[in-house]
């Protein structure tokens, strides 16, 4: 650190991204990132003159994308905020809403305590009960912004859309943020609850379903208010937050539809053959909605598991806090590497 950092930020500690080593020793099953590319078309979609185009900045506004995401999910344009990943809309989410407070889960993804600390917001981070779930009612009446993963990182469990609207309703003069980058592998969305509730923010991201974790886009839907609260964030600190490439991967990605649900389906089916494999060999593994597993055995400290796997070219996630250290975090790839996987696990537990 050098002398010159305000003082606010000397004590900062910054969120930690899962591994990314940059050679292709590991079976990366540690960010849950889609084992499968983008769809064809997307593939496809930047041509010479694109790249030649990049002598000029990209649409501010984001019309095209905005316009496509709309038509996708039956709402407005207006409705639609356009993200450098789901991150940064969740940072500007913080920036903007923050200033009463904010409240989230003890254990949920890790960011969002690092962005309180970031805006000096007073926050509370409410315990999931005993067996990770979460009870909606302890996030009713806050009176402060409330933050919910659903499906919740890294444990996958989830809520029902009507436990979200209670909070959502109780909650009025306040956001209400949904961070819903895992609903895809099977969650219940909120996003119908935008046109009734004003104090509803729904964040999503095309890292997780849409296989595009490099390509850095996320998206939110809310009330034109609250959209237009972020496009001030926004256009006050990087108007041209998204690359002219990424605006039209984006664009193709929205007319790959039919792949994308079948891809989710797929990970899907690899996700429960995974679980019931796990189990089988004496796993605890909470239900998932999600793209990855959240697994514990007492054969073994998670720690000590997560490193072993490491040594043998596998690539998990372990989070130190005590409430879960026992646990790791598996990301969902092909049937093949989840059977590498297996097979793995049961050499190092000698089964
Ligand atoms: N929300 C949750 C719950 C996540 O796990 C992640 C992925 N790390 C994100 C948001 C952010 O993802 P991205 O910035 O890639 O959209």
């Amino acid at each position: 650190m050098s002398r010159y950092l305000n003082a606010q930020y000397q004590a900062l500690e910054a969120y930690v991204p899962g591994e990314q080593p940059r050679d292709q020793r590991y079976i990366k099953l540690n960010t849950n990132e889609s084992p499968y590319p983008p769809a064809p078309s997307v593939c496809a979609a930047i041509t010479q003159e694109d790249v030649s185009l990049l002598r000029l900045y990209s649409d501010p506004t984001g019309k095209n994308l905005k316009e496509k995401l709309a038509g996708l999910y039956g709402v407005k344009p207006e409705n639609v905020f356009l993200s450098n990943g789901s991150d940064e809309v969740l940072n500007f989410a913080f920036m903007a809403f923050g200033g009463k407070g904010a409240v989230f889960p003890d254990i949920s993804y890790g960011f969002y305590s690092v962005f309180g600390d970031l805006y000096g917001i007073d926050y509370t981070q409410i315990p999931l009960k005993e067996d990770f779930s979460l009870d909606y009612q302890d996030y009713c009446g806050q009176g402060k912004m409330v933050v919910i993963a659903n499906p919740n990182a890294p444990t996958g469990l989830s809520i029902p859309v009507d436990a979200v609207e209670q909070i959502v309703a109780s909650n009025p003069d306040n956001v209400v943020v949904i961070d819903e980058a895992y609903v895809d592998f099977g969650g219940e969305t909120a996003l119908p609850l935008i046109e009734k509730y004003d104090n509803l923010l729904v964040t999503r991201t095309f890292s997780k379903s849409r296989c595009m974790a490099g390509g850095r886009l996320g998206y939110a839907f809310g009330s034109a208010a609250l959209i237009a609260d972020l496009e001030k964030i926004k256009y006050s600190t990087n108007p041209y937050n998204l690359d002219r490439l990424t605006l039209k991967l984006g664009e193709a990605t929205v007319d790959g539809e039919d792949y994308y649900q079948k891809m989710c389906t797929r990970i899907q089916e690899t996700r429960d053959w995974t679980k019931e494999q796990l189990e089988s060999m004496g796993f605890q593994v909470l239900p998932s909605q999600t793209n990855f597993l959240f697994a514990r055995t007492d054969r073994m400290d998670g720690q000590e598991l997560y490193l072993a796997l490491k040594a043998r070219g596998i690539l998990v996630r372990h989070f130190s806090n005590p409430r879960i250290d026992q646990f790791n975090r598996i990301t969902i790839g092909t049937p093949e590497q989840m059977e590498t996987f297996l097979t793995v696990i049961k050499e190092i537990l000698g089964l």
